[in-house]
Formats: C-alpha cells, structure tokens, sequence
C-alpha cells in the first residue's frame, strides 16, 4: 500500500509499504481521509521533535521510520481478536492517544497528560496511508448523519473543545480568540457549541478573517484596533471573561493579558518553541491566570461528534481535499506559507 513515510527531517517520502496485520485486540481501517496538522509540518520542517529517531517508545516500540497521520477517519475492514464492539463496516475516527493506563494522569481519568504518551502516526504507523491498526479502545464509531470529511477532523476540534472546556464560562460570558487557524475556528465552534455569543477572533490576515465571517464569526485585525482599548470600551471596563491563546507570538499574549477582565483566565492551546517574554504582571495587577491545555480525552471527542451530529460544524471555506500525492507541495509547503488553512489527504489520490 501507498503511505506518507517520515524519515527525518525534510525527508518523507510517498512509498510503498508493507499492509499492516490485524493483532489482537486492534482494529484496521481503510483511511478515508487524514487531516495535516501543525505538529506534522513542526517535524518535516524542524523535526525530529516527537518522533524518536532510534529508541523504540515504551507504549508502541517504534521509532523512525514512520507513517505519519494522526488526523483521520475511515472504515473498519478487519477487527482482531477479542473485539466485540466494532465491527467491519463500521465508520469510525480515531483518537490517537496511547497511555499506560498506570500513572497518576492516567488513573485520574487525565490520560491526555500520561507521563509516557504517545501518538499514533508519530510513535506508530498513522493515518497518511491506504490502511492503519489501530488499539480498539482508541476508536469512536460516526454516527450514520456525520460524514467522513467530518470525521477526519474531530481530533483538531475536540482539541479546542478540551481548551474550551478549562475557560469556566457559560452561555453569558464573553470571550477573545488569539488565532483564526484551524483551532482558532474549532474554538469558535467549541464555544458557540456552549451557547456563548460574545465571541471575537483577533487575527492580522485578512483570508483568515474572511474564511471565518463568512461561517458568521466576529473578527478583529489587530493590526487596525487597539484591541484591549476596543475591549474596554465595549465592556464598560469589565474585561472578556475568557481569552485563549491559538497564536502563540508575544503580541498576541499581550494583547489577551490586557484584555481580560480580573481572575480570569488566559487559556492557552499554542505550541511554544522558544521561551516568550511575557508581561507576568497582567497577572498580579488583577489576579488573572494563564492555563495551559493540550489535547483530548474520550468525553471531549464524544462532545465534538454529538455537535457535529447536530449540524454545528461547517467546513465551507476553509477545508480542502489533496492528494496523498501532493503531500510535501500542495500539502506541507504551502500550509508552511499560510496560503492554505486546513487541508485533508485522501490516501488512494
Ligand atoms: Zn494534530
Ligand atoms: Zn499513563
């Protein structure tokens, strides 16, 4: 089968591979569709960052070479051994978590934050390829009104949907969106979903704030508005009740600090590769805090596929489909200069 190998950095490769075997207790899938995230152009462009190049990780004894993919959906076409829930046939996505089910994160329900994770299509053969084997207590079944499309991206919105979930507000809070990327979007989704209406997205590039006006988002260009000012103004002085940072430059961090009213939270859902200078005092001067928050577990992926059941998400303007084919240059590439917002590969193109 054809499959998206990581070999290292600014090194995958379209090949082919070996079919995976079906083992016990997993389940393989025909890929329909497999999202590219961030995290996969972090390790073609400067990676090797989580996957290992030669010590084999302790939950799935692998290491690089790799399928890459950690975003998909797809059909079920064989079960293993002892599995009795899924069957062939099945829709399913799949959550690409691996935990020990042994460390205090993980005995508390928190396995997002297990101390030896890992990630399928980054420490195990992924979703960029015809077939995958995945653990069964890693999948969800689609309900029959979701589609496929759809499925391949619950993992990127039920990452907003978790980071959403640590904001403490409720239907009459209002709150600002550092970011009109895929996870800005999904956390405009996520708190829409909660029944908040007093939502902006901060974000300079004008295609972004298109894309998301015309799903019917608010939008801010921080570059024309003084947005703490805009907010103070707006708020009688109050502040936004929540600000989540999907940015991750230092002016977006200071604009949410300053923005936020007293003890509320700025949430954060970036991935940092260097140190940022930050205005720590925002904090103290009105009891305000910043909260990071990384990934998912079962509940956040339930909430996202119920929503999507209901008809919440709508992938009009900012979801395109490209060939497994296209991978590095209409994939990797042009993501990397921002002239594409969410793309999905089909595996048999
Ligand atoms: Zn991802
Ligand atoms: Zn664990």
């Amino acid at each position: 089968m054809r499959a998206a190998v990581y070999h290292g950095n600014n090194s995958v490769e379209i090949e082919d591979v070996p079919e995976p075997a079906t083992t016990p207790g997993h389940v393989k899938i025909r890929v329909h569709l497999n999202g590219i995230c961030g995290t996969d152009l972090h390790e073609y462009f400067d990676g090797p960052i989580f996957i290992s190049p030669s010590e084999p990780h302790p939950l799935t004894g692998k290491a690089m070479p790799v399928v890459l993919g950690h975003e998909f959906s797809g059909t079920v076409v064989e079960v293993g051994a002892g599995v009795t829930d899924i069957a062939e046939g099945d829709r399913v996505v799949i959550e690409p978590i691996y935990r020990c089910g042994k460390c205090r994160p993980c005995r508390t329900g928190a396995y997002n934050l297990c101390t030896s994770i890992g990630f399928h299509g980054l420490m195990a053969d992924g979703g960029m390829a015809e077939y995958t084997v995945v653990p069964v207590d890693q999948i969800h079944k689609l309900p029959d009104t979701v589609s496929l499309e759809l499925g391949a991206l619950v993992e990127p919105m039920a990452v907003a949907w978790h980071a959403a979930q640590h904001a403490g507000v409720n239907d009459q809070s209002s709150a600002l969106i550092y970011g009109g990327g895929p996870i800005g979007i999904g956390l405009w989704y996520a708190l829409r979903g909660m029944g908040l209406t007093e939502v902006d997205v901060v974000e300079p590039s004008p295609v972004r704030r298109a894309a998301l006006e015309r799903l019917g988002g608010r939008t801010i260009d921080p570059i024309a508005v003084d947005v703490p000012a805009f907010i103070a103004d707006r708020s009688k002085g109050d502040g936004v009740d929540a600000a989540f940072d999907a940015a991750g430059v230092v002016p977006a961090i200071e604009s949410a600090l300053a923005s936020l009213g007293e003890r509320r939270p700025l949430i954060s859902v970036a991935i940092y590769d260097r140190p940022l200078p930050t205005p720590l005092i925002q904090l103290v001067l009105r009891e305000r805090r910043i909260q990071g928050t990384i990934c998912y577990t079962a509940e956040d992926f339930k909430a996202v596929i119920d929503l999507m059941a209901a008809e919440h998400y709508d992938t009009t303007g900012w979801v395109e489909t490209i060939p497994l084919s296209g991978l590095i240059k209409q994939g990797f590439d042009e993501l990397r200069e921002s002239k594409r917002m969410k793309l999905l590969v089909d595996p048999t193109a």
